[in-house]
């Protein structure tokens, strides 16, 4: 990952600051460890980086804090000097790779990947018929391959709204993308595996090159495509939209729904932060509940539901605290949460005592 500012202003902006962001870091709120806030991670980076030999004895020094982190940016958001710890964080993690200190989860990570990305895709083309599932078609969806029942499940709810709703895909039909993988390499870079992420993107942005525009289900993967594949020298040529964006361009086509109740929507880090994208979800579900609510932190402010950065594989108990700190943002009453992102569903919905938990295309099923 690319940040906007080079690493040594970076350490050096965090080392003299009065440390504006601690109260914002979900994972040093939860763990409530000096060595997890942002600046002390960024400080062990910067060590990790000149490869500061520990004391004469002492066992190799530990990678773990760059791996607590979630790529959320609600410290970059805290931030005068807009310092990115959650870029530099993750990036770090590459160096570790390097050093040959990567975290223990992460072993073998474009190997698993790559066996994922070929089940999903077998689960999408056992689910959805092949003149749906065109490399040319001008439009197409990525189903994302945590979605709540599989990708072949989402592919096929994608397809039964857009054929209940035909003013969603203005002249072309929907379809779904013929990839051999429902991720476009989030886990990859997000592990610090950078050489493997480079390849991987360059064959994945082939296997879309066919489509003029193409909706991801997962921010991360949007996020990807639109910001980290051109900074790695991999062209995308179709248009990337999220999946709230391409909704929220349509929301007079969609159709009725079953009522929700008191929802409240739970922004992704990587959709709000990372692409700027707050109003077309909520303009979503404003066509399903007359009684839409927020959390007590949202938009720009939202806290994270943990599942970013792989954090769940790296520390699971720590992303479970944060799903559970984020749902006590609640206001009372909240019968339903709405989310545009599959790893935040999971997390939320992971939490024991946890109101229903849907994505949005879940909203729009019969
Ligand atoms: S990210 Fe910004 S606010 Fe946080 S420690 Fe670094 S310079 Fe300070
Ligand atoms: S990006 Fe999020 S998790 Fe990472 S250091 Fe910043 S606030 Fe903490």
């Amino acid at each position: 990952m690319v940040p906007m500012m080079d690493l040594t202003q970076a350490i050096e902006l965090c080392t003299f600051c009065p440390r504006l962001c601690s109260d914002r870091c979900p994972v040093s709120l939860v763990e409530a460890r000096e060595t997890v806030t942002p600046q002390a991670k960024m400080a062990w980076l910067g060590l990790l980086r000149q490869q500061v030999p520990e004391a004469p004895g002492a066992p190799p020094r530990s990678t773990l804090p760059v791996y607590a982190c979630t790529g959320c940016g609600a410290c970059t958001q805290a931030c005068l000097h807009r310092v990115e710890p959650g870029v530099h964080l993750l990036a770090g993690r590459a160096l570790a790779e390097e050093q040959q200190a990567g975290h223990p989860a992460l072993a073998d990570l474009p190997r698993r990947q790559r066996a994922r990305g070929r089940a999903a895709a077998a689960e999408v083309a056992g689910a959805v018929p092949e003149q749906r599932r065109r490399p040319d078609a001008p439009v197409a969806y990525l189903p994302p391959c945590l979605a709540q029942g599989g990708p072949g499940e989402d592919a096929r709810r994608m397809l039964q709204l857009a054929d209940r709703a035909p003013g969603l895909s203005g002249e072309a039909p929907m379809s779904i993308a013929a990839t051999d993988s429902s991720c476009a390499g989030y886990p990859l870079l997000a592990g610090g595996f950078v050489e493997d992420f480079r390849l991987y993107a360059e064959d994945f942005a082939r296997q879309v090159a066919g489509h003029a525009t193409l909706v991801v289900g997962c921010p991360a993967c949007a996020w990807l495509l639109r910001t980290q594949y051109p900074l790695h020298g991999v062209p995308v040529r179709p248009h990337v939209l999220h999946l709230a964006e391409w909704l929220g361009r349509h929301a007079e086509a969609l159709p009725e729904t079953p009522p929700l109740g008191r929802t409240a929507y739970h922004d992704p880090c990587y959709l709000g932060r990372g692409l700027g994208v707050y109003e077309e979800p909520r303009a979503v579900l404003g066509r399903a509940t007359a009684a839409l609510c927020e959390f007590a932190r949202n938009r720009q402010e939202a806290t994270c539901a943990g599942g970013g950065a792989l954090l769940p594989l790296t520390a699971p108990e720590t992303a479970r605290a944060i799903a559970e700190e984020r749902l006590r943002e609640l206001p009372p009453g909240v019968e339903t949460v709405v989310t545009a992102c599959p790893s935040c569903q999971r997390q939320l919905a992971g939490v024991a005592g946890a109101p229903r938990v849907l994505g949005l295309l879940e909203v729009f099923q019969e």
